[in-house]
């Protein structure tokens, strides 16, 4: 982990306007910086970096920050590999505090990373026998591949380099028998090394060359290896999935290599697994489509069915493909038919199509009591979408089921809250700029006023009162073009928001179906406010003569 000393020394050194200048070109604007906003397409510039306040808003999408959180959002970084980042910019040593719970040597597998490639070079069978599967020179080098051969070569290896044979078991490329002998985990297999997200090789897959029952071993699951927060290729397509804005997701590794070799860059790999609920987040911070390219077979199709399941409910969008008569990608880049291959990726299923059809094969519809059980499984995942989704499917859904449209039920999910863009009053917004800028204000005028007071900015000004550094008091302070106000101006501002509000109260509740009684009261007490309010004093702000709109 890095220092938190470390952490203070980065952030004490960075500055925004710099930071943002090495992305995008920032124009001075007032006591501010303007430019397009990099996270959302757009013509006129309404993205604002506070050099003052050191940090960023745009005022189209909504995105705000400070320096870190910019590299984070715009490079797709952790904070600490951000923080890694940032201190190498600005040559900055880091401190690392050891962490006590995971003490495991990764130099180890680099070393034998470096072994497994020499051996490769070493080997011209192999060699061949890549070469006859279309894989190229360069995407040897690209994705290291490599190759393990016999068992007392690589022991003799480890013995050369003086590693410790039980810190080799703990990074799982020794095993031990049960006569307590190691062993190397990997013999006679093509090697392709697995890396981490942080680019560090943390276990490896091997495809056997001598036709062993078990066609691929992967490293044994350990600290370091998880497989279900690993996806092989990640390194090397992560940042062409950012530009495509797309993953397609294979099943194989040689899928990944020769689709990487095909132009198709943003291709990664489960590691032998289905997806899992730990991908999701991995793949969602680089981009939201999601392309699945799987096996034709019923291992394939169950496994596209369950990780669209997963993407259906996380916030990603999903595709299908299925490659059909035992044809994977690989072999269709192998073979030179790109062409068949990019139709394939074009013509892919849509993922909630695809999960209709899936469960509508399973059932006979023409055994009445199947095609029940087909309608109830489909309606259960129908009612898991939303309203606009369930629209746009419902047709679909009753023709795969032979039904009528009339018989799928629109289920009502909750409302999403609906954002309600309002016009906007400038002073209203004047008020909120000076209460953001001048807190102790707030003070003085919080009980005389109320948010219906707020005919535009009623949110905003609920926000504030809470936080002046919420992201609504950040919004409004940072707007140049409208004037933070001085104390006396403040106050007659006030002044007349409240006039405004009481003349309006005053017309709504005389048209309310009030008891004579009632409305005098209220009438005589709205009378009496207005009064005071020319005077230039504040009234007292009566929660009884509105309690009834509400
Ligand atoms: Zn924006």
């Amino acid at each position: 982990m890095i220092s938190e000393h470390s952490i203070e020394l980065v952030k004490s050194n960075i500055d925004i306007v710099d930071t943002i200048s090495n992305y995008i070109e920032l124009k001075k604007n007032g006591t501010n910086y303007k430019a397009r906003c990099p996270f959302h397409g757009e013509k006129t510039p309404s993205f604002v970096v506070s050099s003052v306040k050191q940090i960023y808003h745009c005022f189209g999408c909504g995105v705000s920050g400070d320096a870190i959180k910019f590299i984070m959002e715009h490079d797709k970084l952790t904070y600490i590999e951000t923080i890694e980042k940032l201190a190498s910019d600005y040559n900055i040593t880091l401190e690392y505090t050891k962490t006590k719970t995971v003490n495991i040597d990764f130099s180890i597998l680099d070393s034998v990373n470096n072994y497994y490639k020499k051996s490769l070079h070493k080997n011209d069978e192999i060699l061949k026998y890549l070469s006859s599967r279309g894989v190229f020179e360069s995407s040897i080098e690209k994705f290291d591949i490599g190759y393990a051969d016999a068992n007392n070569d690589f022991l003799n290896f480890l013995k050369s380099l003086n590693i410790d044979f039980q810190e080799a078991l703990k990074v799982g490329i020794l095993g031990k028998g049960d006569s307590g002998d190691y062993y190397a985990v990997f013999r006679q297999r093509i090697i392709f090394p697995i890396y981490s997200l942080k680019n560090k090789v943390v276990g490896f897959g091997g495809r056997t060359t001598i036709e062993h029952n078990s066609k691929y071993v992967n490293s044994p699951q350990s600290m370091v290896f998880n497989k279900s927060r690993l996806l092989y290729g990640y390194s090397q397509a992560r940042n062409n999935i950012i530009q495509s804005d797309k993953v397609i997701i294979a099943e194989g590794y040689l899928d990944v290599v020769l689709l990487h070799q095909a132009g198709f860059c943003n291709c990664v790999a489960t590691l032998g697994t289905a997806m899992t609920k730990e991908h999701i987040p991995i793949i969602s911070r680089l981009t939201k489509n999601v392309l699945l390219a799987y096996d034709g077979d019923k291992a394939g199709k169950n496994a596209a069915y369950k990780a669209m399941r997963l993407i259906q409910d996380s916030s990603l969008k999903g595709n299908v493909c299925l490659f059909d008569d035992g044809v994977d990608p690989a072999d269709l880049v192998a073979s030179g038919d790109i062409q068949k291959l990019q139709d394939i990726f074009s013509n892919s299923k849509n993922g909630i199509e695809y999960i209709f059809e899936f469960i509508v094969d399973k059932y006979d519809l023409d055994v009445s009591s199947q095609k029940q059980t087909a309608f109830d499984e489909c309606i259960g995942f129908f009612n898991t979408l939303s309203n606009v989704m369930q629209y746009e499917y419902k047709s679909f859904l009753a023709n795969l089921l032979k039904l009528d449209d009339k018989i799928i039920p629109i289920y009502r999910q909750k409302q999403t809250k609906r954002v309600i863009i309002e016009n906007e009053d400038t002073a209203e917004l004047s008020v909120l700029k000076t209460m953001v800028q001048n807190p102790i204000l707030i003070d003085d005028v919080i009980e005389y006023i109320e948010y219906d007071m707020f005919v535009y900015h009623k949110r905003e000004f609920l926000s504030i009162i809470k936080d002046v550094n919420s992201k609504e008091a950040l919004e409004v302070s940072l707007r140049d073009e409208i004037e933070c106000l001085n104390d006396e101006h403040f106050f007659k501002q006030i002044t007349i928001l409240m006039s405004r509000f009481y003349q309006s109260l005053r017309k709504r509740k005389l048209k309310e179906n009030l008891s004579l009684s009632e409305k005098s009261y209220i009438m005589r007490k709205i009378e009496e406010n207005i009064k005071i309010l020319k005077t230039n004093t504040f009234p007292t702000f009566d929660e009884n003569i509105t309690q009834y709109f509400h």
